[in-house]
């Protein structure tokens, strides 16, 4: 979800029913800006506030990955 603006590209953001803003994601279910052969973030600089928050190896983290 899009809280604060970081400078996200149009293409990716989607607004939802109640006028919300998310990433887009794909038929994969994946985040649209994901580089799915390195599996890195291709807006890095621009990510999401909450992606920036998102603890690497912590434990949502390791539940997604499952
Ligand atoms: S950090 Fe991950 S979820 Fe966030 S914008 Fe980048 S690819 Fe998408």
């Amino acid at each position: 979800m899009l809280i604060t603006d970081t400078g996200v590209p149009e293409r990716y953001i989607e607004e939802d029913q109640w006028g919300g803003m998310t990433m887009a994601r794909l038929e994969d279910g994946w985040c649209a800006a994901l580089d799915r052969q390195t599996m890195l973030c291709t807006i890095y600089e621009n990510r999401p506030l909450i992606c920036r928050e998102f603890e690497m190896g912590g434990y949502e983290c390791l539940a997604e990955r499952d």
